[in-house]
C-alpha cells in the first residue's frame, strides 16, 4: 500500500495469521523439529507439512502455523522467545496476499527474500482462508 488512503484499515480485516518458520536441511532442521513439537504441545494452532522443498513465495524450505487471532498475543511473543535462531514470518490473511505477506508481516530474525509474483494482489471474498480446527491439542502450558 502506498500513499494517503481515505481511512485506515480495521484490524477486523484480519481472518487469521501464519507463523512461516523457515530452516536449512541439518542442524537448522532439527531446531525446527524441536519448535514444532513445543508448538504443538503449547498451542491450538495448525502445524503444516513439513516443506523441505521450495514451495509458493518461499525460498527456503519451512513450515506453516496457522492459528487464530486471539492466540496472537500468546503466541508471538512466545516465538520470539523460543525460535532458537530459526527466522519466523508472521503475517497476517486479509484478502491481499502481496500486502499481507510483503507490507504488512512481521518478521522474526533475519528477513528473508519472498517470490513475489507468486503472490496475489487480492483474492476474491468466497476465498478467504477459513482457519481449520487445529489439530494439536496442547498438553503443556506456554
Ligand atoms: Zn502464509
Amino acid at each position: 500500500m502506498t500513499g494517503k488512503s481515505d481511512a485506515p484499515l480495521p484490524v477486523s480485516a484480519i481472518t487469521s495469521y501464519h507463523a512461516h518458520i523457515y530452516y536449512e536441511l541439518g542442524e537448522e532442521r532439527a531446531r525446527a523439529e524441536w519448535l514444532r513439537t513445543l508448538i504443538g504441545e503449547r498451542f491450538m494452532a495448525r502445524i503444516g507439512a513439513w516443506h523441505d522443498e521450495l514451495v509458493g513465495p518461499h525460498l527456503k524450505g519451512m513450515y506453516q502455523v496457522a492459528f487464530a487471532v486471539d492466540l496472537f498475543p500468546r503466541f508471538v511473543p512466545w516465538l520470539m522467545l523460543n525460535r532458537v535462531g530459526l527466522s519466523v514470518l508472521v503475517h497476517p490473511n486479509t484478502r491481499r496476499p502481496r500486502d499481507d505477506h510483503l507490507t504488512y508481516a512481521l518478521w522474526l530474525g533475519e528477513k528473508l527474500p519472498l517470490k513475489e509474483e507468486t503472490l496475489p494482489i487480492e483474492v476474491p471474498e468466497a476465498k478467504i482462508e477459513e482457519l481449520p480446527p487445529p489439530n494439536t491439542n496442547p498438553t503443556l502450558r506456554p
